[in-house]
């Protein structure tokens, strides 16, 4: 391996790779399914579908800022148009955020960025691409944040904190009080951001109102997805949403139209039929449900979620789980050494999972 004259910036080199969801091997006698990236089992709304096949337009740029969808929304969420801001995806949007807000300061020190861990694998990507220095604060035991030692974890280089609630890939959801007391106890001039991707799935008491915390906290940032229960991920669209004291510097560092024509109307006429979104969202809950129902009957103690995905704390069997799940045509997202994130899918794939929990007592431990 010779070394090559071409070298990218320190913090890109030490970078880990984000490793996708991979999709199922084919197994004899077993129909495949993908529970490794929280996806939407249904799919979207037939409407959304319909709008990208009536997209006429492709030979012309999108809505600069993507003004039709930011106009539903704002309509939708009853908050100004220019709170909102875009992008491809909700990780789009965040990393508009990260890089407005955190990067190296002019002093040569790196701002930092404060995050519960294990969570959203793009975080640390993220933060570090920018030329930040990630601080991950471990998640307690349950899964939840530690908010206590967050708190602890601010210093005067702390720029951005990031909570992920529900927890990607742990599960639960922050309460309302919980995040209103972090606020009174973090420097007002440190950018919260609520990362609300599985929003639709909560059903846990006193779930955050991470809209009443934006308007009355000028430091709020809201980031929001159509990927989860829309069912639009293959879309990339997603949206933050802050006072314009924040939002005016997220826009300036936009890719330009990061929102391409046919997500933007594909999100549009999710928006016109939320009905049957939440009708959907409520199917897979249900399953949720039946799932995390079944697994306690089988002995399993697992994180409470209010997400559309269970977390397994298996620890050094988390690759073995994951291997006796593939061949069984049932791709699975293992974290080694630390668990295994399983996404809540079609009934069946539902119905192989438990019984492969049922069943399971392998593994290294
Ligand atoms: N935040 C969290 C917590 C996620 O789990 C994900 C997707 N896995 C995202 C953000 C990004 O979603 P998207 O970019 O598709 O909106």
């Amino acid at each position: 391996h010779t070394t090559s004259p071409i070298a990218p910036r320190e913090a890109v080199a030490a970078l880990p790779a984000y490793s996708a969801g991979k999709p199922p091997q084919a197994a004899e006698g077993y129909t495949p399914y993908k529970l490794s990236s929280n996806e939407n089992p249904l799919g979207p709304v037939p409407a959304a579908a319909q709008a990208v096949r009536d997209v006429n337009t492709l030979h012309r740029y999108p809505n600069p800022g993507a003004e039709a969808l930011r106009a539903a929304l704002a309509e939708h969420l009853d908050v100004p148009l220019e709170d909102i801001v875009t992008g491809a995806g909700s990780l789009g949007a965040l990393t508009q955020l990260i890089s407005a807000f955190a990067g190296t300061g002019n002093d040569g020190q790196r701002d930092e960025v404060i995050y519960a861990w294990r969570s959203f694998e793009a975080y640390p990507i993220v933060v570090r691409t920018a030329g930040a220095q990630d601080v991950p604060v471990p998640v307690m035991t349950d899964g939840r944040h530690d908010l206590a030692a967050m708190t602890e974890a601010v210093t005067d280089r702390t720029r951005v904190i990031l909570l992920c609630t529900p927890n990607n890939p742990t599960g639960p959801a922050l309460t309302h009080a919980e995040v209103t007391a972090f606020l009174e106890s973090v420097p007002s001039h440190v950018i919260v951001v609520i990362d609300e991707a599985y929003l639709e799935f909560v059903r846990c008491a006193d779930p955050v109102d991470a809209l009443a915390l934006y308007r009355e906290h000028p430091n709020v940032v809201v980031l929001r997805t159509f990927s989860k229960a829309h069912g639009l991920a293959g879309l990339r669209v997603g949206y933050a949403i802050g006072q314009p004291t924040v939002t005016e510097h997220l826009r300036k560092v936009a890719v330009p139209f990061a929102v391409s024509a046919v997500a933007e109307a594909a999100a549009v006429a999710s928006l016109q039929h939320l009905d049957k979104v939440h009708q959907r969202v409520q199917t897979i809950v249900q399953e949720r449900e039946r799932v995390v129902t079944a697994l306690s009957q089988a002995g399993w103690t697992i994180p409470e979620t209010q997400a559309n995905f269970v977390w397994l704390p298996l620890g050094r069997a988390a690759v073995d789980f994951a291997q006796a799940a593939g061949a069984q045509a049932l791709a699975v997202r293992p974290f080694d050494g630390e668990g295994v994130r399983v996404s809540i899918g079609e009934p069946e794939a539902n119905d192989r999972f438990i019984e492969l929990c049922r069943t399971y007592s392998g593994g290294p431990e």
